[in-house]
């Protein structure tokens, strides 16, 4: 591309930032407050499916979601340990304090020394800080932002930072929402009594999110990780804790740094499962047009979303065939472990009746025999024929159960968007959020 042709390039995408362009004309040149929203394993074609699984049938007319309306750039994803492909926890660490490292290494450079984050700089700052996530909250990528730890799987040495880490005298955290119980012992002197001791509010159950009322408070609302969206009697629990905590935080004088984590996306791409996928992009992108509604009511605000990654090497058309099939996807209501489970929990001769308890579709002659072949043979033969019903049927391609090097999207809107057009690197992300505080 010539010079000329990528200014123009620029020219355009400044206009298209319409509203935040001006916005910024007005507010403040750093912002108040920082919402940075991360979808984990989020690639470029899981933002392509959602716009099109909304649209439903090829022909249907094509509306742009939030994530085209936000979209301001990509960013490149590549570790520092020479493999181009970056797991969650290196991911977070750049995306956190903008230092590329190797992967498993939560808040730790290279030569695993501690690092720090926007969410720690912030902290210095006097903000208050949060962190929302649909696994367990001392994950990896939650986890890049608050504690420095050697490897990922640290979790209880995670959760220990959660409480026990101290910036200025405060705790890392006013607000903690996401799941992971069991790694915040209960039992007197436990870490949940401790939180509790320091005068955190504190449920244990999404039901009771209401009686949260003001900061420090913590809801850890699962064991381990909340349900998948798409097998949840609650599908827009991310939506209802990031209402939580913008209302939470929006009290505090002081700006706010809040990281809100889609984190189950991924988790899907690793299972190559498409109904879950798009139901746990269908509640992260509610969750943004909230994040995004507060930017408007609050203008001083940045909002920042992107992904650590891309997973499973989702593409959209497979075989040969010039299609994908959307409408096919929307037909499966739950996700592939129930959808095995209630299969193998009947006879071989039930194999078609129990498979329309979970999804809106009869099974064809072919693919009911793939499916009985398969139940002979266990629960993960039977699981790996279920996906491949549904991934043939629409189209779905994957190429791999990890994670893949392809460059991300970034969106922006608010206070000090522009400053994430164009290509820019996953370190840049901090790295200008951190510029434009002056951190
Ligand atoms: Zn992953």
């Amino acid at each position: 591309m010539s010079m000329k042709r990528s200014m123009t390039a620029l020219a355009i995408a400044a206009v298209a930032l319409g509203g935040c362009a001006s916005q910024t004309a007005q507010a403040p040149a750093s912002p108040k407050n920082i919402i940075f929203m991360i979808g984990d394993g989020m690639g470029p074609a899981y933002t392509t499916a959602y716009r099109y699984y909304r649209a439903g049938e090829a022909g249907s007319e094509v509306k742009p979601t939030v994530f085209d309306e936000l979209l301001v750039g990509m960013a490149s994803t590549y570790p520092a340990d020479n493999t181009w492909v970056t797991d969650s926890a290196a991911s977070a660490t750049a995306l956190a304090s903008g230092v590329k490292s190797y992967n498993g290494a939560i808040g730790v450079d290279a030569q695993k020394l501690p690092v720090q984050s926007v969410l720690g700089q912030a902290r210095k700052a006097g903000w208050s800080t949060g962190v929302v996530a649909t696994s367990q909250v001392n994950h990896a990528t939650p986890a890049g932002f608050v504690a420095n730890v050697a490897s990922r799987r640290m979790y209880d040495a995670i959760a220990e930072q959660y409480v026990q880490k101290r910036i200025a005298d405060n705790t890392m955290l006013d607000l903690i929402l996401g799941g992971g119980q069991r790694y915040f012992s209960r039992d007197p002197g436990g870490l949940s009594e401790q939180m509790a001791e320091q005068g955190y509010q504190q449920i244990w159950d999404l039901a009771d999110l209401d009686s949260l009322t003001q900061l420090p408070a913590m809801g850890l609302v699962a064991d381990v990780a909340l349900p998948h969206a798409i097998d949840s009697d609650q599908p827009e629990r991310l939506v209802a804790m990031t209402d939580k905590a913008l209302s939470l935080m929006s009290e505090q004088e002081q700006g706010f740094f809040l990281l809100v984590e889609g984190s189950q996306i991924d988790w899907c791409g690793h299972g190559n499962d498409i109904a879950c996928a798009m139901a746990e992009m269908h509640d992260f992108s509610l969750a943004i047009e909230r994040a995004k509604a507060f930017v408007d009511e609050n203008p001083d605000t940045l909002l920042v979303i992107t992904a650590d990654h891309s997973t499973g090497g989702l593409t959209l058309g497979a075989n040969g065939v010039y299609e994908w099939k959307p409408e096919v996807v929307a037909q499966v209501r739950a996700s592939v472990r129930p959808i095995t489970e209630t299969l193998m929990a009947g006879s071989s001769a039930e194999l078609a009746e129990r498979w329309r308890q979970h999804v809106d579709f009869d099974l064809s002659e072919e693919e009911l025999s793939a499916l009985d072949t398969a139940y002979g043979k266990g629960d993960k033969a039977l699981a790996r024929a279920v996906l491949k019903v549904i991934n043939d049927r629409s189209l779905t391609g994957w190429t791999t159960g990890g994670h893949t090097a392809v460059d991300v999207p970034v969106m922006a809107y608010g206070a000090g968007a522009q400053a994430f057009i164009g290509y820019q690197d996953n370190v840049n992300i901090p790295q200008r959020m951190m510029a434009m505080m002056g951190w």
